[in-house]
C-alpha cells in the first residue's frame, strides 16, 4: 500500500531553526511549505536549493504578529496543500534590554510575534488535524522560558508562555489525536545569537556541560523526533535542547 506523503508547515523557515527543520523535514520525506517574512531572498534560495535536489518545499510571506494576515495566508495554505500533519511553530524574536525600559508597545509586540503568532498558525491548522484524528505540534519555546533570563523578562515570559500553551493545548487535544510538545533549545548558532561577543560565548561554553554551542540542525533534529512515529506516546512534554546548561 502506497502512504501518503505528510505535509509539514514551518514557521520562521528562513533563517536558523526554522530553516534547519525545512532542510531536515523536506530530506525526510515531507512535503514542506514554509512562512517567512522579511528575508525573502533567503527563504527563495533555500526553496530553489532544495526544489533542484528534487524536494517537495513551498513557502509563504507573512507578518505572523498581524492575526488578519496570518489567517488569510494560512487559509490559503489549507486551501493549496488540503491537510498540514506536522506543524513546527518556529518563528520568534528576542529582545534584550532592562525590564524598566520597555514599553507596553515593545511587550505587546514580542507577545504578538512569539506568542499569538503560534496561536493564529495553530487555530488555523487544528480543525483539520482534529477531523482527521491526527496531526503533531512542536512549539519552539527557549530555555529562559524555563528558568528566566535576567535581561529577557518579556522574552521569558513569552517562551513560558508557549510552554503553557503546549501543556493545556496537549490535553484538549489528546483525544482527539493530536500531539503538541515543546522544545526549549538552550544557546544556539543562529542569528539570533549574532551579537555575542567571543568573550560571552566562551563563557557559555563554559557554562554547558557539552562544553559548546548548539546547531540548528540538533533542534531541528529533535523537532523531527517530536512529529514522527517514533514519539507517537508524547504528548505535552518540554524537551531541552541544551547541551546541559539547564538540567
Ligand atoms: P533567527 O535565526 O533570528 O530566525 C527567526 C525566524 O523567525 C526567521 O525565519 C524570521 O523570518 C522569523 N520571524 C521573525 N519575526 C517574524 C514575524 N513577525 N512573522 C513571521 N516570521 C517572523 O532565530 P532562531 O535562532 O532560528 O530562532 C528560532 C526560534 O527558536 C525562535 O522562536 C527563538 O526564540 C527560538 N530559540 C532560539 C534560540 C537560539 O539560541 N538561537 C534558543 C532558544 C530558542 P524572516 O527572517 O523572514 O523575517
Amino acid at each position: 500500500m502506497q502512504t501518503m506523503r505528510k505535509i509539514a508547515l514551518i514557521t520562521g523557515g528562513s533563517r536558523g531553526i526554522g530553516a534547519a527543520c525545512v532542510r531536515l523535514f523536506a530530506c525526510s520525506g515531507y512535503a514542506v511549505v514554509f512562512i517567512a517574512n522579511r528575508n525573502a531572498e533567503k527563504a527563495q534560495a533555500l526553496t530553489d536549493e532544495l526544489r533542484t535536489e528534487g524536494f517537495d518545499v513551498s513557502f509563504r510571506l507573512c507578518d505572523l504578529s498581524d492575526g488578519a494576515q496570518t489567517a488569510a495566508v494560512i487559509a490559503e495554505i489549507l486551501r493549496t496543500w488540503r491537510r498540514i500533519d506536522a506543524l513546527v511553530n518556529c518563528a520568534g524574536i528576542a529582545h534584550i534590554g532592562l525590564f524598566t525600559d520597555m514599553t507596553e508597545a515593545e511587550w505587546d509586540h514580542l507577545f504578538a510575534v512569539n506568542v499569538r503568532s503560534a496561536f493564529s498558525v495553530t487555530k488555523g491548522v487544528l480543525p483539520g488535524m482534529i477531523s482527521r484524528q491526527t496531526g503533531a505540534i512542536v512549539n519552539v519555546s527557549s530555555m529562559w522560558g524555563e528558568v528566566g533570563a535576567s535581561c529577557e523578562v518579556a522574552y521569558s515570559a513569552t517562551k513560558a508562555a508557549l510552554i503553557g500553551m503546549t501543556k493545556a493545548l496537549a490535553k484538549e487535544v489528546g483525544p482527539s489525536g493530536v500531539r503538541v510538545n515543546c522544545v526549549t533549545p538552550g544557546v544556539i548558532d543562529t542569528d539570533m545569537n549574532a551579537s555575542l561577543t567571543a568573550e560571552d560565548r566562551a563563557a557559555l561554553c563554559d557554562e554547558t556541560p557539552l562544553m559548546r554551542i548548539g546547531q540548528a540542525e540538533e533542534v531541528a533534529k529533535v523537532i523531527l523526533f517530536l512529529c514522527g512515529e517514533g514519539a507517537s506516546f508524547i504528548t505535552g512534554q518540554v524537551l531541552g535542547v541544551n547541551g546541559g546548561i539547564v538540567i
